[in-house]
């Protein structure tokens, strides 16, 4: 852990990625001595989005370094939903493949509806988290597979050792992959929960109140430094790039060290957590199969 210059402590999302990746590391040299199966990560990409491609690539380079099995599947983009459900039921039946994750979104234009394409995965081989049945488990406080994302914001929260119980989380953002798990999570911590959106009357007054604040917007700098209580955790979930091209979160990361104890950079923090997450889901999901 790193101090910054203000008050505020990093928590380092890149250091800890590494972390959970040598460990997961371990875990499977473990499981494949003892004579367990290989855990196994199936992507499929479909059509030519360059970022898509990136993100594959980064996911399968650490399948690599952990030792779990990557099958990659990449479809032209007019390849249309039927073909798609077929390659999905196949993977579903394939021992080998303990996670499926089909990198979104889907191509736009063509026939694909990106809900029954994610509720055709097998729900034990949802290695993102996506699937209604998942979402379900988590609305119940069950055990499931957890969206990487927000899996990956509770293990970078942890690192502050709070006592959560009866303290005030503000979610910024609503999206099902982001801020309606997250804010579920913090719930099964006992937090009390405060969930805003575009529609939110005051959201300087309703952050101001939040002892952890968790922003997953997609708007540069939108949560500002004076409105951070002082001692509070802030979780900067949003990926933008600001008007000078420079990669920036969904809080004025500089002002809000003033005010807060632990803060996460962008980047170096929550993004470098998805990827260890969905291999820890992968991992888990095979170790299921035992
Ligand atoms: P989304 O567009 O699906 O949802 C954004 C949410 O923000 C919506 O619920 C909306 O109501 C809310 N919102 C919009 N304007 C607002 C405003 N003015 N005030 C308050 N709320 C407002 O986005 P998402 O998929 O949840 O992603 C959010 C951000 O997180 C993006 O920047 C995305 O790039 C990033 N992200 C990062 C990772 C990662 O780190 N690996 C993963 C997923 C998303």
């Amino acid at each position: 852990m790193t101090t910054h210059s203000s008050s505020a402590q990093i928590l380092d999302g890149k250091a800890l990625s590494v972390q959970v990746l040598d460990e997961l590391q371990a875990t499977v040299s473990a499981r494949i001595a003892a004579g367990k199966s290989q855990p196994g990560l199936a992507t499929v990409l479909v059509g030519d989005d360059p970022a898509s491609h990136i993100y594959v690539r980064n996911k399968r380079r650490a399948c690599k370094k952990v030792g779990v099995a990557s099958f990659h599947h990449e479809l032209p983009a007019e390849t249309g939903q039927r073909r798609l459900l077929e390659l999905i039921e196949k993977l579903n039946q394939d021992p080998k493949v303990h996670g499926i994750l089909i990198q979104l979104p889907l191509p736009k234009g063509f026939d694909y509806d990106e809900n029954e394409v994610l509720s055709t995965i097998h729900a034990d081989k949802d290695a993102d988290g996506f699937h209604p049945f998942n979402q379900g488990a988590l609305l119940q406080g069950r055990e499931a597979p957890i969206p990487c994302t927000p899996k990956g914001v509770m293990r970078l929260l942890d690192l502050a050792k709070l006592d959560l119980s009866g303290l005030h989380a503000v979610v910024v953002g609503r999206s099902n992959i982001v801020g309606k798990p997250v804010a579920l999570l913090l719930l099964a911590r006992n937090m009390t929960v405060t969930i805003c959106h575009s529609r939110t009357k005051d959201l300087a007054a309703e952050v101001r109140r939040a002892d952890v604040v968790v922003a997953a917007v997609g708007i540069s700098e939108l949560v500002q430094g004076d409105w951070i209580k002082p001692g509070a955790v802030v979780l900067d979930v949003g990926i933008n790039r600001n008007a000078e091209g420079k990669l920036v979160g969904d809080v004025d990361f500089h002002a809000a060290c003033q005010n807060a104890a632990w803060i996460t950079p962008v980047p170096g923090g929550v993004g470098p957590m998805t990827i260890g997450m969905l291999l820890q889901n992968t991992v888990e999901a095979a170790s299921l199969k035992d």
